[in-house]
């Protein structure tokens, strides 16, 4: 099936305004937006308009009961000029797994690549030509039927906004591993994109933040034993030489940056290995030197070198010398700017 999207444009651009080397970050949005509503059990006008506010009755059920889910990516410039996606079709299976989560309806595969496909094509020039900055994609979607009560919505909205950004972190991160609040718990909304979950890691964060942290490292909710994630990261290991990340266990987010990164180190007969991972063993590797890498992975920040971990009255050190970390960021880098062939078949182009 084909989506006839329709599209206004703005009468003039705000591109001028933006210094491609000094972009505020998450505070710049392009000209437009994607539109689209459910309606009677489909999704119905799909639309690029200029971005505006969007109206909103105060009973709308995203606002009370949360039914809000998102996805993040972003589109690059190959060398040659052409416009490209990193894995869309990732992105839409898995805001179809966030959906089911939440109660939500599926967007079909199709309308979701060709919104963005016609959304990157129309904002090309704000994506930012320098290599490792992108335009970010924020694709969600919302319950916006005005509805006092608990049951799935019945009115939708997706929608799709850009924002070009420079690198997130050059410098390595600090992690907190907390032993009072959790993120995920088994059975809970963990491996959904779902709003709440970042509400709730909100204050965690700051309280870390406080301690001179980066981020948290978060551990499962049965007894703060066994490492998940981090933020908006998964989390990798290089332990005598293997490289470990924990197991999608039902609560850890399937990072579309982690399956990459898994499928790159496999491509080149690194072995990787998906496992529970004890905060233990991590403590037991640093002080035996057998802990040689630890980096965190996810689209907005690509990768990220991490440079320590607390964890209660102990300083996890990891080493300066991060080569399988570099190593997969300059990939991912250079796939995405088209200074690297894309072997593993990675990206999407489109036709600007
Ligand atoms: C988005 C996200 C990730 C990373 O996923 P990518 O698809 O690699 O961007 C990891 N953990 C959490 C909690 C996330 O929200």
């Amino acid at each position: 099936m084909s989506y006839t999207i329709t599209t206004t444009t703005v009468t003039k651009s705000k591109i001028e305004a933006l210094d491609f080397n000094n972009i505020p970050l998450g505070k710049t949005f392009t000209d437009h937006m994607f539109v689209c509503d459910y309606d009677n059990g489909q999704w119905v006008s799909p639309r690029i308009e200029p971005l505006e506010l969007i109206p909103t009755h105060p009973a709308a059920m995203a606002l009370h009961y949360g039914q809000a889910i998102f996805e993040g990516m972003k589109a690059t410039i190959h060398t040659d000029g052409r416009p490209m996606l990193f894995r869309p079709e990732k992105n839409a299976a898995r805001l179809n797994l966030s959906a089911d989560r939440m109660g939500m309806p599926h967007i079909p595969e199709a309308l979701f690549v060709e919104a963005l496909k016609q959304l990157v094509a129309l904002e090309k020039n704000w994506i930012p030509p320098q290599e490792g900055s992108a335009l970010y994609l924020r694709p969600f979607m919302y319950a916006d039927e005005p509805f006092i009560g608990m049951r799935a919505a019945t009115h939708y909205k997706f929608m799709i906004i850009a924002s070009p950004s420079n690198p997130l972190y050059s410098k390595r991160i600090k992690l907190y591993a907390e032993t009072k609040y959790i993120r995920a718990a088994n059975g809970g909304t963990g491996e959904a994109k779902a709003a709440g979950n970042y509400a709730a890691a909100i204050r965690p964060t700051e309280l870390a933040k406080a301690k001179g942290y980066d981020q948290v490292l978060w551990l499962d909710a049965n007894n703060f034993n066994y490492i998940q994630e981090v933020g908006t990261m998964n989390i990798f290991f290089k332990i005598n030489g293997e490289i470990i990340t924990p197991n999608l266990d039902g609560s850890i987010l399937h990072g579309i940056t982690r399956l990459s990164v898994i499928e790159l180190l496999r491509s080149k007969n690194y072995k990787v290995i998906e496992r529970p991972i004890a905060i233990e063993d991590i403590i037991e590797a640093a002080r035996n030197g057998s802990l040689e890498e630890a980096f965190g992975t996810g689209t907005a920040v690509g990768i990220a070198m991490i440079e320590e971990i607390g964890y209660k009255n102990t300083v996890i050190h990891v080493s300066k010398e991060s080569p399988t970390g570099k190593m997969v960021l300059d990939t991912l880098d250079g796939v995405r700017s088209g200074k690297m062939e894309d072997k593993l078949k990675w990206m999407t182009h489109i036709k600007a």
